[in-house]
């Protein structure tokens, strides 16, 4: 039985707790021919009360040394005066900085059981399955000059710039691409071309990438300005979008409320393709945060973090046939009405965090 190494960082608040339910997952897939040797350490304000530190270094090395990292949440109210460089969020940051994970993966799948639980009409987002690929270590966030100078009138003048290198566009397409290639083979390109110069470099490169390396994909440019209209408009036109930091911070936040709420969110960061073994590094994690307002009573929804652990299957490990089981059996559940409190039905009773792992695991076995 081939093993793959899984770390697992649970964190703060409600972070072990829907990591928790990933481990019965795991435990479930060890069961049924999938074997994953697993190991667990700390991060964010957890591993500052251990180490003085939001990620130790001995974690650092086994999360290099893992073949994909689940990291729950971090942070949390316990922890708000601690210095800055060594805030509960500095352990994600230093991760996906170490880890070089430069691709930001975020599906927005609205199950047919909980459409009526978006903010749009049912018929608009049942059914969606869309992807969006953001770009994660460049563009604005980090472009230099990033300051606030103070001018001779002393008023003052603050400057982010926005930067995108022909090799950072490439790659992060290259990644849409691959994508696309394992679903509808659709890419629509979002940046802001008629305004902005690195829009212009970003549409360039990304065509002529699908003329040499694309072109058994449909590609479409859109401005990320109608990418938003048309997020709300009609969703269902998209497949993948892969855009910058800046825009893809922003309409992957706008995708994920089409689904409803937040602990039904997955995502995956990914890094360079490693040229001998063909494979990532990656760390998979909810959207959400360690929601310190249910933390510790067991109301958590654990779906986003079970479905970051499908997209595990899927990305990093190939293993396509699991993660649609896995993703089957969440669909299920969630159509037989086991739920937690942020996304059951009106009128209905709640199922704790639990409760909702516990039934995965036992539809796992109904349908294997
Ligand atoms: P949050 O995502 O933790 O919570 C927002 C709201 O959504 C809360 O009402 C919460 O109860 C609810 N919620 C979140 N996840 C849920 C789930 N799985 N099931 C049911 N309800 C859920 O965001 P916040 O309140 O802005 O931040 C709380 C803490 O989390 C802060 O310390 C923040 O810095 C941190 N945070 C961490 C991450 C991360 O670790 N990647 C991301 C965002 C926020």
């Amino acid at each position: 039985m081939a093993t793959h190494k899984l770390l697992l960082l649970p964190g703060d608040g409600i972070g072990p707790e829907v990591m928790r339910e990933v481990e019965k997952i795991v435990g479930w897939f060890a069961k049924n021919g999938v074997g994953f040797e697993t190991e667990t350490d700390l991060v964010g304000g957890s591993a500052y009360d251990a180490h003085g530190a939001a990620i130790s270094e001995a974690a650092m090395v086994r999360a290099q040394d893992a073949d994909a990292v689940l990291f729950g949440a971090v942070g949390g109210p316990k922890w708000d005066g601690v210095p800055y460089a060594v805030r509960p969020e500095a352990g994600l940051l230093r991760l996906r900085k170490d880890l070089g994970l430069f691709a930001n993966l975020r599906p927005a799948i609205c199950y047919p059981a909980l459409a009526d639980a978006s903010s749009l009409k049912r018929e608009v987002v049942e059914g969606l399955d869309i992807m969006i690929v953001r770009e994660l270590t460049g563009g604005v966030y980090f472009g230099e000059p990033k300051e606030i100078v103070t001018l001779e009138d002393g008023s003052q003048r603050a400057v982010d710039t926005q930067l995108y290198t022909t090799a950072e566009i490439e790659r992060i397409t290259r990644v849409a691409f691959d994508l696309a290639r394992k679903r509808r083979n659709k890419v629509s390109s979002a940046e802001k071309s008629n305004v902005m110069k690195s829009g212009v470099l970003w549409r360039q490169i990304v065509s002529r990438l699908h003329k040499a390396e694309g072109s058994d994909l449909q590609l479409e440019h859109v401005l990320a300005d109608n990418c938003a209209m048309q997020l709300v408009r009609n969703p269902k036109q998209f497949d993948v979008i892969v855009t910058d930091n800046l825009f893809g911070d922003i309409l992957s936040d706008i995708a994920a409320m089409l689904t409803g709420s937040l602990g039904m969110l997955p995502s995956a960061s990914l890094g360079a393709e490693d040229p001998k073994s063909g494979t990532r590094k990656a760390l998979y994690e909810p959207v959400h945060g360690s929601a310190p307002d249910i933390a510790g009573k067991g109301l958590a929804n654990p779906i986003a973090m079970i479905g970051s652990f499908g997209m595990a299957l899927r990305y990093s490990f190939g293993l396509v046939e699991a993660a649609d089981l896995l993703e089957k059996a969440i669909a299920n559940v969630l159509a037989s009405g086991t739920r937690t409190k942020d996304i059951a039905a009106p009128g209905a009773n709640a199922v704790g965090t639990q409760d909702v792992g516990d039934a995965i695991v036992k539809e796992l076995s109904a349908l294997s």
